[in-house]
């Protein structure tokens, strides 16, 4: 048991605590960064679970990455892809659906592929939802010219 950022060794404490809210092995100093990180930033929790189960498979992907209007939860700008966390499951009110549609169109402006995953599915089925997104990457990097 490592810490995934510094490799030192965590107890079964430290592990157990960082499973738990993570699902990734973080040394309490890393766990206190990321804790402050979500403080500062506006992205959910689940960014952060999400972010290192991609990292574990060797996507590297940004976190609250500003795209020039907004912040992201996560971006893989090798393949132009941004990644939002659906926070609520209620329906959208139509003002907030046109807002988030306006978003995307922005984003495809750039050139981005914008994907909105529930929160939920990354807390019950972590193993199919970074495995979905890297069939949308490998899809991406087809129609994309990878720099
Ligand atoms: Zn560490």
């Amino acid at each position: 048991m490592t810490c995934v950022e510094c490799k030192s060794p965590l107890s079964y404490l430290d592990h157990r605590k960082s499973m738990d809210k993570f699902q990734a092995e973080l040394c309490p100093a890393h766990l206190k960064r990321m804790e402050k990180f979500l403080a500062q930033n506006d992205i959910p929790e689940e960014t952060i679970i999400l972010y290192y189960a991609l990292k574990e498979k060797g996507i590297k992907p940004m976190m609250a990455w500003w795209d020039g209007k907004r912040t992201v939860d996560l971006a893989i700008s090798r393949v132009k892809l941004n990644i939002e966390i659906e926070k609520s499951l209620e329906p959208l009110t139509s003002e907030k659906a046109l807002q988030e549609l306006e978003k995307t169109m922005h984003s495809y402006k750039n050139g981005f592929t914008t994907i909105r995953i529930p929160y939920t599915l990354i807390r019950k089925d972590l193993g199919r939802t970074v495995e979905n997104i890297q069939g949308i990457i490998d899809g991406l990097r087809v129609n994309i010219k990878v720099i």
